[in-house]
């Protein structure tokens, strides 16, 4: 079994959602509902050592449009959110990530050191995202105090508008080329995370911001969960350019298990084979090189192939890639070196 460090997940969303309606969020991780895609005992199971976990705000009316007979597709972006109703569910995503660290269920990692041990341990290792910034003014005041409740990850935006950048439509067929790049709070955030060692994530952004975020960083270019857009064309993957900028910055990109983002038809659809996953790792390690891909699986945010079903069956697409011929050394940089290189760096750590 390989250890996977995985890029993207969105479990606290569950935990979130379930304990508005007055479920014990450390109880459901623990002891696993059988729900969605991760809890303790399913991703002990599939080897999911850990991952990085998304404060995400949801978009309430976001209802993906149904393709039409040519099979394409394209959502209207969800409307901008205010600050403060998502700066306090914001707090309350924190605050659950926080019980379950003081409980023990997860340990709350905020370094490199902090994975290694808790991986060592079995437990798993969780690093708080921030998926979109709604909740973060563009004074940029808020990002200090996530920052010391272990925040060491964000992306400017999500697949909507903010202060600080514009995100792509979930659209199909569509380049990731939908809109402006980075307001000037936009530069001033990636610049702030530069300064407190916190992770610029460009999945979901545009075309433009990916190449402002590009001109301004001193980090590594880094899409946590995005997929290659020469195979599968949705605004969301990313262009062959994009691809060489992110080797050049010896950057990583984690694969989506979104099937709207593997197949080459675009289409959501659980019966999606393993071979489009391994495609579109074949087309990345070739294009980038082996340091430069790893996973982000969405789990708990997509509707991922059927054959991995959850995190429980997270090695089969492991054995997969070992099928197709990666070695233990290659499989090693997939599934958490490549990741926890890219963190250490970003988070001005000694790997
Ligand atoms: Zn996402």
């Amino acid at each position: 079994m390989q250890a996977v460090f995985d890029g993207h997940n969105d479990v606290l969303l569950r935990l979130w959602s379930n304990a508005k309606n007055g479920a014990d969020p450390v109880h459901e991780f623990v002891n696993g509902t059988g729900e969605g895609h991760i809890d303790g005992p399913r991703a002990k199971r599939g080897g999911l050592a850990g991952g990085l976990s998304a404060i995400y705000i949801p978009s309430d009316h976001l209802v993906l449009k149904t393709p039409d007979a040519n099979g394409h597709y394209n959502t209207p972006l969800s409307e901008p959110l205010q600050r403060q109703p998502s700066l306090d569910i914001a707090l309350e995503f924190t605050a659950i990530a926080l019980r379950l660290d003081r409980a023990g269920a997860w340990k709350l990692c905020r370094s490199v050191t902090d994975i290694r041990t808790a991986m060592a341990q079995g437990v798993f290792a969780a690093v708080l995202h921030m998926e979109g910034c709604e909740a973060i003014g563009a004074d940029l005041a808020a990002l200090e105090t996530f920052h010391a409740a272990g925040l060491r990850s964000l992306g400017p935006v999500w697949s909507r508008h903010n202060v600080f950048g514009h995100g792509v439509p979930f659209a199909f067929p569509m380049g990731p080329d939908t809109g402006p790049g980075l307001t000037d709070a936009g530069f001033d955030l990636v610049r702030e995370c530069n300064r407190l060692g916190i992770l610029v994530d460009l999945a979901h952004i545009t075309e433009k911001g990916f190449w402002d975020v590009a001109k301004t960083t001193d980090q590594p270019l880094i899409a946590s969960h995005s997929n290659a857009h020469s195979l599968t064309t949705v605004a969301r993957n990313l262009t062959d350019r994009q691809l060489d900028a992110i080797r050049d910055s010896k950057g990583l990109v984690g694969l989506n298990y979104a099937t709207t983002m593997l197949r080459p038809d675009g289409q959501e659809n659980a019966r999606t084979p393993l071979s489009d996953m391994v495609r579109h790792i074949d087309y990345m390690v070739e294009r980038m090189g082996i340091d430069c891909v790893a996973l982000g699986s969405d789990f708990d945010g997509a509707t991922i192939p059927e054959e991995i079903g959850d995190a429980a069956g997270n090695q089969s697409l492991i054995v997969a890639l070992r099928a197709a011929g990666y070695g233990d050394t290659d499989l090693t940089k997939l599934c958490r070196e490549n990741w926890l290189r890219v963190l250490a760096q970003a988070w001005h750590e000694a790997a």
